[in-house]
């Protein structure tokens, strides 16, 4: 099945919505009375809804062909911005210009308006072939190769108007440069011409496809053949034939030209040009120069006509107030020959200026708020629409980039070559993604509510290759951003090497050393919608919530600690005829990690394998982890909290054998995943024995709050159990055993570890971590020489699949630990005894020395009380007092003080060295595998922070 714009396409072709365009227009019809395709057909005509511009305004896009821009037309668009829209246009990254703010009533009239001065917005968005730029002083530099006006001008031609070339799988970009240097945009289109001197036979031009922006960047495939200037139409017209013949329209997603050319090749589209040119190519084999810089278009430059100058003015970020295009289209007239350009770089230029004219031509642009001087700021920024119009815009972007600069002016910062891009959202309009500072709008959820932010990328750029920033901050304020640009500019300017650029000396940094964000604040992220709550797991928040439909805006990224990927919910699902469920979104899928949905109230966990989805049971059968949060590699599911593994596609469990996962069928459409209910299992795995588990419950969500500590008792000379107000519930307490993570502030840095509960849910109006110094560890030192009665602190959990289940774990106990891993088996204890269990119990403690025995009293008192509990101790450095056991813990001494071992549920908590060993012992001594839980208090915690 196509994509659903495809499905829309192809019932109403975009050129046919124009009637109905004019009767919206007449009747004064408000946006959200219109059909949600027609306003996406618009876009044929230029016309963008925007339903944040209240009540529901449309921006026009206009194309300007080469950046050619007439007086009479700049005066035309500063008109309609003027009477009809907010009085402001943008001039884009591909020369066009934009006016925002337009009435449905306006649009017919609009289109006359620009087709009296020979301009055109027809086809500019949507699936069309997007405005041809070249380079915007094309015509009049000296050392042009080739004008290429006129060749941007019939490619225009050959789509414009167009049914055939205006139904692409995906819009198309096209550029042409007749300079011998290629700046860095020139290297991101679907097609561009490159010219290049050749010694016989004149100029031509490099033939460049598939390249990229946006969020995923692509530098074009060079193909090895020389291009005419005669056959650029014809070539540009096969390639169309091509991209239309033969690209995917099966997935937006993978619909771009880029994704074609990767499946069939550059040979594969010499093959395609070879048989259907009407003449041959001729072989090259000189590689263009890659792309080096971006190119510089502010200040005086001298034209191929001696005493003729073109004026290149500083528009900072590409926006001009209808009076600014106004006036240049006066002074054009006036001091020029009444012709202006528009400029890739978002700036305008006005040409053909005499010599004698320059100095009043650029006093009046001045009087105009314009300049051909700019500042590295100006000359190095970028900024998407952002918020102030964007539909889906997380945050403004304009504006914050007009303020950031502003704060960068007054800290004096240099930024030699270095540029900053800021875009509104993942759509990277603004190429943030490839620029030595990347900012990217977000809107994080934190506990004190949400805040817009940007993630900050460092050391993209491109130059040779492309190079993808790497993420270095996360949801950073916006008034953060001159202190952070100020430090990572600094540290540049001080630690480079010589001829090393910023963005290889971030590269470097980032990939070497601890500079870079931890690398838990790189898992996806949770994304919740906070119109309907509907959770996502991905890098991005999804272009409209798969929920209620909401625009990307409304996504509030979860800051660290709010959220466990468990908790990602799936929409309310309606079966399909084929009964398959809606899952999620494939977006959301990752294919390095699984994600936790809900379908039809059934909780699944889906992942990708070899390129298809599995869906299976949410749960490990063995402590009920939740395997979305576990590892995929090579088809197998590790379980996150005791590393069974599971294969995704089969459902059988591989180590240990004998358990199976549901599996269920599930299939992707139009980048959604579906399942159909029904899972199939035991039948899978016939060779292995099948252990039919219990449905159990699963513990609690965790939470995140702050408690306060209501007092510290002292438990041995190192170690004191804090004890937390939970009277409110916050943190809710429901298994014995489970641990929670603590947060400490050192050194401005929050800072998580994770220390197991040992009061027991039985009494949740208090939680008590008991908690061994660490002398070598910061945060145990925090605690111990900062916290007091009364001290706040951040917890979150409780968290764990190490816990005890009264309705699950029916046998016999032996509760073995050693050093402070006796904390869960404290919580255990306390909760046999609060709950009146009076099944066998052995509780058996390893300590080093009679003083590090911990809660020693507690434990002699129920044993002396309760027959069915034992308890048995055992030091490893007894001093001459001790009458007890001695050496450390081993399997052959729990053997000799527990009766029927084998029919024993186990549960262990110590060093991992211990535990292996405990483990191997007991498995001899006949306990079943699925009765012994481990909980390794060292690495295994310290892995969880
Ligand atoms: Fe809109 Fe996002 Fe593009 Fe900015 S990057 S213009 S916010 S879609």
């Amino acid at each position: 099945m196509s994509n659903p714009a495809e499905v829309w396409k192809s019932e109403k072709h975009g050129f046919d919505v124009w009637p109905d365009v004019e009767k919206y227009a007449a009747a004064g019809t408000a946006m959200k009375n219109i059909d949600q395709a027609d306003l996406e057909r618009m876009k044929w005509y230029g016309f963008f809804y925007r339903k944040r511009d209240a009540p529901g305004r449309y921006m026009n896009r206009i194309r300007v062909t080469a950046g050619e821009l007439s007086a009479s037309q700049a005066k035309a668009i500063a008109h309609l911005a003027y009477d009809f829209g907010h009085g402001v246009i943008d001039v884009t990254t591909r020369a066009n210009v934009q006016v925002q703010g337009l009435d449905i009533q306006h649009l017919p009239e609009v289109g006359q308006r620009l087709a009296r001065v020979g301009l055109s917005s027809k086809q500019t968005g949507h699936d069309n072939i997007r405005n041809v730029f070249a380079h915007p002083f094309s015509g009049l530099m000296a050392d042009e190769l080739i004008d290429t006006r006129q060749l941007c001008h019939d490619i225009t031609a050959l789509f414009l108007d167009s049914r055939e070339y205006s139904d692409l799988p995906r819009k198309m970009n096209i550029c042409l440069n007749g300079t011998e240097h290629h700046s860095a945009h020139f290297w991101t289109q679907d097609i561009s011409f490159l010219a290049a001197p050749v010694a016989s036979g004149g100029p031509r031009f490099h033939l460049l496809i598939g390249g990229t922006q946006g969020q995923t960047p692509h530098l074009a495939w060079w193909l090895p053949v020389w291009v005419e200037p005669n056959q650029v139409v014809d070539v540009t017209r096969s390639i169309l034939d091509l991209f239309r013949a033969k690209g995917s329209r099966e997935k937006r997603g993978a619909a771009r030209f880029c994704f074609l050319v990767e499946a069939i090749g550059v040979a594969g589209v010499l093959d395609w040009l070879e048989s259907r040119l009407p003449f041959r190519l001729e072989p090259c084999n000189e590689r263009p120069a890659p792309a080096q810089s971006y190119d510089d278009l502010i200040g005086w430059f001298s034209q191929r006509d001696p005493g003729l100058w073109t004026m290149g003015l500083n528009v900072s970020l590409g926006r001009l107030t209808w009076r600014q295009l106004e006036g240049l289209a006066v002074l054009s007239r006036k001091w020029g020959d009444g012709q202006l350009r528009t400029t890739h770089e978002q700036g305008i230029a006005v040409i053909n200026i005499p010599s004698r004219h320059r100095q009043a031509a650029a006093t009046d642009a001045a009087a105009l708020g314009l300049s051909v001087h700019a500042d590295l700021l100006d000359r190095n920024s970028m900024a998407c629409t952002g918020s102030q119009f964007c539909n889906i815009a997380v945050t403004e972007t304009k504006g914050q980039m007009f303020q950031l600069l502003e704060k960068l002016r007054k800290k004096q910062i240099k930024l030699e070559g270095i540029r900053i891009h800021m875009s509104g959202c993942p759509s990277s309009c603004a190429q943030h993604f490839t620029a030595d500072i990347g900012l990217k709008g977000v809107r994080v959820r934190r506990l004190l509510g949400t805040r817009e932010g940007f993630d900050v990328f460092l050391g993209g750029g491109v130059g040779g290759q492309i190079e993808m920033g790497r993420p270095y901050r996360l949801g950073v304020d916006v008034d953060q951003l001159p202190t952070l640009i100020e430090e990572v500019v600094g540290e540049y300017y001080l630690r480079h090497r010589p001829g090393q650029s910023f963005s290889a000396f971030w590269r470097e940094r980032l990939t070497d050393d601890g500079a870079k964000a931890r690398e838990d604040e790189y898992r996806p992220p949770v994304w919740v919608c906070e119109n309907c709550e509907h959770r996502h797991l991905a890098v991005d928040p999804p272009t409209f919530c798969p929920s209620c439909a909401g625009l990307r805006r409304f996504f509030a990224r979860l800051e660290e600690g709010q959220a466990e990927a468990a908790e990602v919910v799936s929409p309310p699902t309606s079966e399909r005829a084929d009964g398959y469920l809606f899952a999620a979104d494939e977006s959301a899928l990752q294919s390095d990690a699984g994600l936790a949905v809900s379908v039809g109230g059934q909780d699944l966990a889906l992942f990708r394998v070899d390129g298809q989805v599995r869906a299976v049971s949410a749960l490990c059968p063995h402590e009920g982890a939740p395997l979305a949060q576990g590892t995929i590699e090579n088809g197998i599911i590790t379980c996150p909290w005791h590393g069974w593994t599971f294969d995704a596609c089969t459902g059988c469990a591989l180590e240990p054998a004998g358990q199976q996962l549901n599996r269920y069928e599930a299939l992707v459409e139009d980048g959604k995943v579906f399942v159909k209910l029904g899972g199939t299992g035991a039948s899978l795995c016939p060779e292995k024995p099948v252990v039919t588990v219990k449905p159990r419950s699963v513990p609690n969500r965790s939470a995140v709050a702050t408690l306060t500590v209501r007092e510290i008792i002292d438990e041995t000379p190192d170690v004191r159990t804090f004890r937390f107000d939970n009277s409110q519930g916050q943190i809710p307490l429901d298994r014995p055993g489970q641990f929670v993570n603590v947060c400490v502030a050192i050194e401005g840095r929050d800072i998580w570890r994770s220390f197991t509960v040992s009061s027991s849910p039985t009494r949740p109006e208090m939680l008590d971590l008991t908690i061994k110094l660490n002398r070598d560890g910061q945060v145990s030192r925090h605690l111990f020489e900062t916290i007091r009665p009364g001290s706040a602190v951040k917890l979150r959990g409780p968290q764990g699949g190490f816990y005890f289940d009264p309705e699950q774990h029916t046998e016999p106990l032996v509760l073995i630990s050693a050093g402070s891993g006796i904390t869960p088996m404290i919580s255990i204890a306390r909760f046999l005894k609060d709950t009146g269990d009076r099944r066998s119990c052995a509780f058996v403690y390893g300590a080093r020395t009679a003083d590090d025995i911990i809660a020693q009293r507690e434990c002699a008192q129920w044993a002396s009380e309760m027959t069915h509990f034992r308890y048995y101790v055992t030091l490893s450095q007894p001093g001459v007092d001790w009458q007890g056991a001695c050496g450390r813990i081993d399997a052959e001494r729990i053997r000799q003080w527990v009766d029927d071992l084998a029919r024993c549920r186990c549960f262990v908590c110590g060093p991992d060295q211990l535990m292996d060993h405990i483990r191997v012992g007991l498995l001899d001594a006949g306990v079943v595998a699925e009765r012994i839980h481990t909980e390794a208090f060292q690495t295994q915690k310290l892995a969880r922070v």
